[in-house]
């Protein structure tokens, strides 16, 4: 690797290789990544495929998304495509979308903030967080921005070119990953690499190269920094990657997961009469199936499973000072969530979604009679549905329970009618009268 020094940064010189001679796979690019690149190359602009989608193709993946590097700025990128829309976060960016597809272009952003002298376009907070990003600079500049060595690979499939700055090929092919300069220094500019790097170490069975996994046991704690808001998607990029149990198993082993979920780590660090907690891994290997398959994964169902141990917990809390079943779910559902929403901002919608999905196994467990049409007809019902076995599964809720469940969704009018006859009134308690005629 050639080094070019200039006034206050070296410059890495890329390495080229032929797509082709690495045995990339040309047709796993989207057509519509394709006609973005081809549209900025015809207005005159640079155009790469670059980070994961580049990274996937030369392991044989297919890409989750393609995002694209130019020398176009925002604007410029805007005004070569009609479906484009400039979005403007903590980096601008251009989204051009087709139908459901949407390919990212950035433009390339200039080096890190500490190298400069003007503070006043990188704005770095107290613990060197990158505050403010937005400043344009050349390709080799921006290779130095990425996180990951496996990350900064730029790909043009017109000539067939693969540049590699800093010896990404070499850490893909042997599984490693590395981040670009000093781990913990980029860490603290974006906490958020610490979970990125996780994320990937899970997603791609690739190792953490020491220095870049000592550097997070080191500054886990910076995590705090990271806006809540943000921490939403990062939570759901986390679990709903098809490699949810082995996130979080490096998660914990790094205790990264404590810091996104302290009261869950909290709970399941004591055991259940004796046994370790299970539902949650079981939950997660259970959503890394479903993405498998294919099926749908939902976030309100995700932080429903994340966050129900300190709901039980807080719901026995509740149950041991007087308040009668129902109450005590709202009461732990209400401690559960606001607790959480501290450190990750969960969307409004998605946490009333969650209390229905935990209030849907209480009256699951009752299965009273004049509840039992009203919950098959909820918009959330195969959610709890899905909730219930996995309770089933680990014994916290009764086997025939749930097989009953099943057995009615698929059941004519006439069967429904016997098998809630065979309930007996449903709730004792509620209905003592009843009980005696019947
Ligand atoms: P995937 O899309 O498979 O989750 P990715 O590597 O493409 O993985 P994106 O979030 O799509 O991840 O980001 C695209 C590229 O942008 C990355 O590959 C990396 O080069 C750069 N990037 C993204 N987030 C960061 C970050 N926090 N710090 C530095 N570079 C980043
Ligand atoms: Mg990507």
């Amino acid at each position: 690797m050639n080094i070019r020094t200039t006034e206050s940064l070296n410059y890495f010189q890329p390495s080229t290789y032929s797509g082709k001679s690495l045995g990339l796979n040309k047709s796993l690019i989207s057509r519509h990544a394709m006609t973005v690149l081809k549209g900025l190359k015809k207005n005159g602009y640079d155009s790469y495929l670059v980070g994961g989608c580049v990274r996937d193709l030369l392991l044989g993946l297919e890409p989750k998304d393609f995002d694209v590097a130019t020398n176009a700025r925002p604007d410029q990128v805007r005004h070569v495509f009609r479906n484009a829309r400039v979005i403007g976060r903590r980096f601008k960016i251009v989204h051009v979308r087709f139908g459901r597809e949407v390919i990212e272009v950035a433009t390339y952003r200039s080096a890190p903030a500490s190298s400069h002298q003007d503070q006043s376009t990188h704005r770095i907070g107290e613990q060197g967080r990158l505050l403010a990003d937005n400043v344009y600079g050349t390709r080799d500049e921006d290779a130095m921005r990425r996180d990951l060595s496996v990350n900064a690979l730029y790909y043009d499939p017109a000539t067939d070119e693969i540049l590699d700055y800093h010896d990404g090929l070499d850490d893909i092919q042997h599984g490693r990953l590395r981040v670009i300069g000093e781990a913990s220094e980029r860490y603290r500019e974006d906490p958020v690499r610490m979970l990125r790097v996780v994320r990937f170490a899970a997603k791609l069975g690739f190792e953490i190269e020491p220095s870049a996994s000592n550097a997070i046991d080191k500054n886990v704690g910076l995590l705090t920094n990271v806006p809540a808001a943000r921490l939403f998607d990062e939570v759901l990029k986390l679990f709903h990657s098809g490699s949810a149990i082995a996130t979080f198993e490096k998660l914990r082993q790094h205790g990264l997961f404590e810091y996104l979920f302290p009261a869950t780590e909290h709970i399941l660090n004591s055991e259940e009469e004796g046994f370790p907690r299970t539902f949650l891994p079981l939950a997660l290997k259970n959503t890394d199936k479903r993405i498998l398959q294919g099926k749908p994964v939902i976030p309100s169902f995700l932080y429903a499973v994340l966050l129900w141990e300190p709901f039980r917990y807080y719901k026995e809390i509740a149950r041991s000072q007087g308040a009668n079943e129902y109450d005590s779910i709202h009461q732990a559902a209400d401690q559960a969530i606001v607790e959480q929403l501290s450190t990750v901002a969960i969307p409004r919608r998605y946490t009333a979604q969650m209390r229905e999905i935990w209030l849907m196994q209480y009256f699951f467990d009752q299965r009273r009679s004049r509840q039992v049409f009203r919950l098959l007809e909820n918009r959330k019902f195969r959610a709890g549905y899905d909730f219930l076995l996995l309770r089933a599964s680990v014994g916290q809720a009764k086997p025939e329970i749930a097989e009953w469940w099943t057995r009615i969704q698929d059941a004519d009018e006439d069967e429904r009618r016997r098998m809630l006859k065979s309930l007996t009134g449903g709730s004792k308690k509620r209905r003592p009268r009843k009980k005696k005629k019947s």
